[in-house]
């Protein structure tokens, strides 16, 4: 437990430029224009500062990277909007305890005279008590090269508020590549602050963080964290399907599911799925 106040320590991030479609007026939602990106990280630097390890700290190349992403995408109206998604984004790194937004429109398209417009918001950690925007999720884990357990524990520390741990499954390897070894598969669910798409981001992230390398279609992976469910949401986007479009033909998937979700698996899917062999592991905090 940090004994870090909040403001202390922080990393800072100035100057991200960005051409994005952003404002109200028609001309804005045409063309797109000039902003720029300045941030302030609160974050506990005591420990990277002795360990001399990324892992300790977040890394700004990744940040600056996600946030420029955000932006680009976003078309807010507003740029108090965009703010909070970038907050959003920024805060869903794990060591991030607080961060500063400040989102400036370089060349505001406006009849008077103005060098620059800007907004400026500072956001914290969710902790149980100030979560307002939260939503649950179901998030499927996967394994099948190196250390499994410990990816799969990578993955699951993650992710700081978890609602249900499933147990974990053994498998054979389904469809891809034939000569693979063994799965081991679990189902957590979470409360997040995040919206669907940073979501998806964030598993990305963390599959980053285990190395994981795309070859082939559903290749050997040392992690795979797929967006099950998400509350209230059904997307199909070119980037993400919610519901995950597979769940349904997979006993990997919904063994661990209805352990921890049961009322979220079709009826008699256990009837109903040729009978592959499945067993049960062990569990992520033995
Ligand atoms: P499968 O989706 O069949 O489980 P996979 O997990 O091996 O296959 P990945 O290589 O991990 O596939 O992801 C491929 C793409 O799937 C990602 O780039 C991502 O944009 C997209 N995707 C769509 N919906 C989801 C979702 N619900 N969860 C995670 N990724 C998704
Ligand atoms: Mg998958
Ligand atoms: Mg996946």
């Amino acid at each position: 437990m940090s004994i870090l106040q909040l403001g202390n320590d922080s990393i800072q991030i100035n100057g991200i430029r960005v051409s994005t479609i952003i404002g109200v007026l028609e001309q804005e939602r045409i063309s797109e224009q000039p902003i720029q990106i300045d941030l302030k990280l609160e974050i506990d630097l005591s420990e990277s500062s002795l360990t001399d390890e990324l892992d300790d700290t977040a890394n700004y190349g990744s940040v600056t990277e996600q946030v420029y992403k955000v932006a680009k995408e976003s078309k807010d109206l507003l740029l108090e909007r965009l703010a909070q998604r970038v907050a959003d984004e920024v805060l869903s790194f794990q060591k991030v305890l607080a961060v500063d937004v400040t989102i400036t429109k370089l060349r505001p398209p406006i009849p008077v005279d103005v060098s620059s417009t800007s907004v400026h918001i500072w956001r914290k950690q969710s902790t149980e008590s100030n979560l307002v925007n939260s939503s649950s999720a179901v998030i499927a884990l996967g394994s099948n090269i190196g250390d499994r357990m410990s990816y799969l524990r990578f993955a699951c520390d993650s992710f700081d508020r978890k609602l249900k741990i499933s147990s974990i499954y053994e498998t054979e390897a389904i469809g891809g590549p034939t000569d693979q070894d063994s799965y081991l598969n679990l189902v957590i669910s979470v409360e997040t602050s995040l919206d669907p798409h940073a979501l998806l981001r964030k598993c990305q992230r963390i599959e980053s963080g285990a190395a994981r390398q795309r070859t082939v279609r559903w290749g050997p992976r040392t992690l795979d964290v797929d967006i099950l469910f998400y509350e209230g949401c059904q997307i199909s986007s070119e980037l993400l399907t919610i519901p995950h479009p597979r769940i349904e033909e997979r006993r990997f998937v919904l063994t661990p599911l209805s352990e921890i979700h049961p009322e979220l698996c079709p009826p008699n899917w256990n009837e109903e799925l040729p009978p592959e062999e499945i067993k049960l592991f062990g569990r992520i905090d033995e």
